[in-house]
């Protein structure tokens, strides 16, 4: 049985993750499960699982929860609870699905433990991907990649050199607004925006799909798993997502990897590698999607894209702070404080505000991400000056 911790449990992620544990009864057990406010949601799956340990994001949601639940689990709470949960004895993986920076501190805490992490939350290996894969490296953890891509490279990538490979290929569906042209996107809601057209997924990711955001995020992502430049990840729409993305050879060759788009797939993957298990998940059937296609991006309308290419370019805390304004920015759109297209506005003016920041510890860092979202906030209340 390998025994999990998993973040963000009452996430899209987080929900995914425990029908796979339920479906392999034996191959899985629960030591820890951490959640936000979701207080009944995590009620019901505490019953269900019989965690150690579960943390939520306060006091006041410690106290609810404690009133749900029989006596049993150890409550935890608040960015230590994290931390306290992730440092549990004998765990053997971590699911990181916790959104946002948020997310990073028990994601480093737990690879320098030299605990496996089966990785959803992008945004930890964007803030700090130099800090997280030194951790991993010199405590020999391993990151499992879930989100679809880069799961999609790491089953590409088996058993090749990596001195043959000559690209990685993101694919992209272009989200809701794949199409529109940048005058089209300056009304567009937040509830037009949320409706993505392939993958069911929470509020957060389903906005940076549609601001291209979230590719850019996953190029970032893509540079810290794999090692590679910038300039040899490549994004690549292709609307149907059956292609979840693709490697290019030194001789020209690709690999890709195909599936139904159902994060179940990459979950199952990341859980029981470097084992493939049979599985109840729905099958791919290639002939029910008998047209595939591919585009380039439209920079000109989605232009998040190519400020995630410049933040990694400009190195240092450059990521972290995109990722902050972005973090800010997607709030204040679903708050209806801003418009769409003010969104890629306020991260380039943000990321100009604060080119200097460097990387050198966590806390720099950290304090970096906190001057980013202060700087993002004002710019959602005074505008950005273009
Ligand atoms: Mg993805």
């Amino acid at each position: 049985m390998k025994r999990l911790v998993i973040l963000g449990s009452t996430g899209s992620i987080g929900v995914s993750t425990l029908d796979i544990v339920a479906n392999h009864p034996t191959l899985f057990s629960v030591r820890g499960l951490a959640a936000g406010r979701q207080v009944e949601k995590l009620a019901q799956q505490v019953k269900r699982f019989q965690p150690e340990w579960v943390s939520v994001a306060d006091a006041e949601a410690a106290e609810r929860l404690a009133d749900l639940i029989d006596d049993g689990p150890r409550i935890v709470h608040g960015p230590e609870g994290l931390l306290e949960i992730v440092g549990i004895d004998d765990v053997e993986m971590v699911v990181s699905a916790i959104v946002g920076a948020a997310g990073m501190p028990p994601t480093l805490r737990a690879l320098a433990k030299g605990v496996d992490v089966a990785l959803a939350n992008k945004e930890a290996l964007v803030v700090a991907g130099r800090h997280m894969t030194a951790a991993a490296h010199s405590a020999g953890a391993r990151i499992l990649p879930v989100d679809s891509e880069h799961n999609a490279l790491h089953q590409c990538l088996r058993g090749e050199d990596d001195a043959e490979v000559a690209a990685l290929w993101l694919t992209a569906s272009g989200g809701p607004f794949r199409g529109r042209k940048k005058d089209e996107l300056t009304q567009v809601t937040a509830e037009q925006a949320l409706a993505h057209p392939t993958w069911e997924m929470g509020p957060k990711i389903s906005i940076d799909s549609a601001t291209l955001m979230n590719k850019g995020l996953e190029v970032i992502e893509a540079h810290w798993l794999f090692g590679l430049p910038p300039e040899r990840i490549r994004v690549v729409v292709h609307p149907q997502s059956v292609v979840h993305s693709m490697v290019e050879f030194v001789d020209g060759s690709f690999k890709a990897q195909l599936g139904v788009a159902d994060m179940r797939h990459p979950i199952q993957y990341a859980l029981t590698w470097p084992e493939r298990r049979a599985g109840t998940l729905d099958r791919f059937d290639p002939v029910a999607v008998s047209r595939w296609t591919f585009e380039e991006p439209d920079l000109d309308a989605f232009p998040c894209l190519s400020l995630a290419y410049a933040a990694l370019r400009q190195g240092g805390a450059a990521c972290a702070i995109l990722n902050a304004a972005n973090e800010v920015a997607v709030d204040a759109f679903l708050a209806g404080k801003i418009g769409f297209a003010e969104i890629p506005k306020i991260l380039s003016a943000v990321m100009l505000a604060h080119r200097d920041a460097d990387d050198a510890t966590i806390e720099r860092l950290l304090e970096a991400d906190a001057a980013a979202r202060e700087t993002a906030w004002r710019f959602v209340e005074q505008g950005v000056c273009t």
